[in-house]
């Protein structure tokens, strides 16, 4: 059978979990947590799977987790939305992001995406049909040049999809950069895909920007998030979309034939936590700011140059001091004789430049980000 995406092969988290695991690196590679879900979501999960609560859910997800995400949104970002015409649970972000995406993109529409880039985006427009307009950020500072992204604006330019805090480069798109992005998608008349699976992971007292910070842009856009981040659980896969009520429901049509509904105990067991232990979601960024320091004062006496992480649970070093390999050799040289295991940034990129920049996930106890820093600080 002729593939349909022929230069696709296998991922490059799992190539590196695969690599760690198999020369018992310490794995700081794949994102994500090293610590357990809180006991409350734990034992809930149990508790309606027990209880019966067994069977499919509606399709765009139970009233009360509905409930408890409206309440969040309006408590962080100031934002009355009608939960029942604008939440979707979905199976993670990655199903969103798939069924937005599907939702919006016609055969030959453009739809641009900031590389680095996190590696589910272009898959998805292609197999819409569409074609991913890739704009380079440089490193080390990662910053949007919104004159560039206007000069790739064109006739069949459909949406932008944006992703802050970001992953890879632990990056955050402040109020100029909204006030840019507002304009264009006005003039032009452009959607707006909003990936923001670490709204909670913020640091340094500066409070993550949200689309729904903005009834204007949140007009014209798809806001998405991940409870796998939020909530220590990315095995679960549970996420949800908001948009207005006439982008939801284009983008209901598609996932009640994706998935159809998500996992009914992890719902119930969701919204719950949302309910009685929303602080949770308010110390995530105090949490992970502390993990990044660890890691940073651990990484003190190392070759490496330690670029800023504003948020998510990412941060970026360049060895270009310690090695002249390329980055994927390198990290394929970390994980082997080194034994810690990270992401090559070129891997993010259609046209990789020759930056000498890996990724490190930290959120891992603190021990293994001692240890791991430890072994890096001997290169
Ligand atoms: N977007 C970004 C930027 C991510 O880092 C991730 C998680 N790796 C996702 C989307 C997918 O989230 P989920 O695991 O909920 O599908
Ligand atoms: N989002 C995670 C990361 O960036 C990985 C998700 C996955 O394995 N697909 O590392």
């Amino acid at each position: 059978m002729e593939s349909k995406l022929p230069h696709l092969g296998t991922s490059i988290f799992t190539y590196m979990t695969g690599l760690a695991n198999q020369h018992n690196a310490l794995n700081l590679s794949q994102g994500f947590p090293e610590f357990d879900a809180p006991v409350l979501l734990k034992q809930r999960l149990a508790h309606y799977s027990e209880q019966g609560f067994n069977q499919y859910s509606p399709s765009s997800g139970i009233a009360p987790l509905q409930k408890q995400i409206s309440a969040l949104i309006k408590r962080k970002y100031g934002l009355d939305i009608e939960a029942a015409d604008t939440v979707t649970v979905t199976s993670g972000a990655t199903e969103a992001l798939f069924v937005a995406i599907q939702a919006i993109t016609r055969p030959g529409d453009e739809i641009i995406i900031f590389d680095p880039a996190y590696d589910s985006y272009e898959p998805a427009i292609e197999l819409a049909g569409g074609r991913a307009v890739h704009i380079a950020l440089q490193a080390p500072d990662y910053s949007v040049n919104w004159q560039q992204v206007a000069e790739a604006v064109n006739d069949k330019t459909r949406a932008i999809i944006i992703n802050s805090p970001h992953n890879p480069s632990a990056k955050t798109l402040k109020a100029n950069d909204f006030k840019a992005l507002k304009a264009l998608l006005i003039r032009h008349d452009l959607l707006l895909i909003s990936d923001e699976v670490y709204e909670h992971i913020a640091f340094d007292d500066t409070p993550h920007i949200s689309v729904l910070n903005d009834a204007e842009l949140f007009a014209r856009a798809f806001v998405i998030s991940s409870f796998g981040k939020t909530f220590h659980c990315t095995g679960w896969k549970m996420g949800y979309c908001i948009a207005p009520k006439l982008l939801t429901a284009e983008f209901r049509k598609i996932h009640q034939y994706v998935t159809f509904s998500s996992f009914t105990p992890a719902q119930l067991a969701l919204a719950d936590m949302l309910a009685e232990q929303g602080e949770h979601v308010d110390e995530l960024s105090g949490f992970y700011q502390q993990k990044r320091d660890v890691l940073v004062d651990a990484l003190q006496g190392s070759r490496f140059t330690i670029l800023p992480s504003e948020g998510t649970y990412f941060l970026l070093l360049d060895y270009s001091e310690i090695s002249q390999l390329d980055d994927m050799a390198f990290c394929e040289y970390l994980v082997k004789e080194v034994g810690v295991a990270a992401i090559p940034l070129s891997v993010f990129y259609q046209k990789a430049p020759n930056d000498k920049v890996i990724r490190l996930c930290f959120a891992k106890k603190d021990e293994t980000l001692v240890e791991a820093a430890d072994k890096l600080c001997t290169l």
